[in-house]
């Protein structure tokens, strides 16, 4: 199997935020009223869009919620290259003290601009699709719960460079072998192995293959649901340190449930409690520690 000399990685994290009374209001008043609100800092009086957090200018409390534009001025603006033409605008929204940063269609700085509101209104800061030059219609309003929460999405994809040590352990994970290097100077075992001593800061070599047996050193058991949760709680992540090695990683504990899942062991997990690697069939291994690995199984 040819491997290749680069992984794609993707971070991809879905977040929940509480809103706190002020973005509350902010949002919902977007969906409901069309209109934006500032909130008038406690300390210095200046009104602070959106009302988020302190006060950007001093630091200061917020206080009192103010209703600001809708129109307002383009401050600045960087043109975004690509696709649909649209640019990143600052626009400082009439009785707002600091500038809102939004999408712009068709703007020009200096100009007078008003929000484009969505026809299909979420409470989220994309009701207001984008400013563009200031019109006389009025957007209709209509109510409904206040918004709690504010979702956002953070997606990262990124390419990383497999040097020779990570390549041969990789290929070894495909054949069923866990590869592992020594420290000249400490003499420490590493698996995964590393090209260099992080303790030492010297090449590490002696390269060999362990077993596929160790010992949890240290675990947790996950009861606790969160977004994007993949594996059905209670799950159990453990540090496993294999039979020959020094340096530890971290690997799901577990037993096949009845549907084929996951399952925490019907005994429960120790440190000190003796595992077994779970392998994936070959033909289905990418030469990854945890994935190639399904789980460790309790072993005693
Ligand atoms: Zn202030
Ligand atoms: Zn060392």
């Amino acid at each position: 199997m040819n491997l290749d000399r680069a992984i794609e990685h993707v971070v991809d994290a879905a977040y929940v935020h509480a809103t706190g009374s002020h973005l509350s209001r902010f949002f919902t008043a977007l969906r409901d009223e069309c209109a934006i609100h500032g909130a008038r800092c406690a300390r210095c009086g200046k009104v602070v869009v959106p009302p988020s957090g302190a006060c950007e200018l001093c630091g200061g409390a917020l206080g009192e919620l103010v209703r600001v534009g809708p129109g307002g001025v383009v401050r600045g603006m960087t043109q975004v290259a690509g696709g649909a033409p649209r640019a990143v605008v600052r626009v400082r929204l009439d009785g707002a003290n600091t500038d809102l940063v939004h999408f712009g269609r068709d703007v020009a700085r200096g100009m007078r601009v008003a929000p484009v509101w969505a026809a299909e209104r979420s409470g989220t800061i994309r009701d207001i699709v984008c400013f563009a030059r200031e019109s006389p219609e009025q957007p209709s309003e209509r109510r409904g719960e206040p918004v709690a929460t504010v979702r956002a999405q953070l997606e990262l994809h990124y390419r990383q460079a497999i040097g020779e040590v990570e390549l041969k352990f990789r290929e070894g994970l495909v054949r069923g072998e866990i590869g592992a290097n020594r420290c000249a100077e400490c003499g420490s075992v590493y698996v995964p192995p590393r090209p260099f001593c992080p303790s030492c800061f010297v090449p590490c070599g002696d390269w060999r293959v362990l077993g596929d047996t160790g010992t949890v050193t240290a675990f947790v058991t996950v009861n606790v649901p969160f977004t994007g949760q993949e594996i059905e709680i209670p799950y159990v992540l453990a540090h496993v340190q294999l039979d020959g090695a020094d340096a530890t990683f971290f690997h799901l504990i577990g037993a096949t449930g009845p549907r084929g899942q996951l399952v925490a062991p019907p005994g429960g997990v120790r440190a000190g409690m003796r595992v077994r690697a779970g392998w994936r069939p070959e033909a289905d291994r990418r030469g990854l520690l945890n994935d190639d690995i399904d789980h460790f199984d309790p072993a005693e």
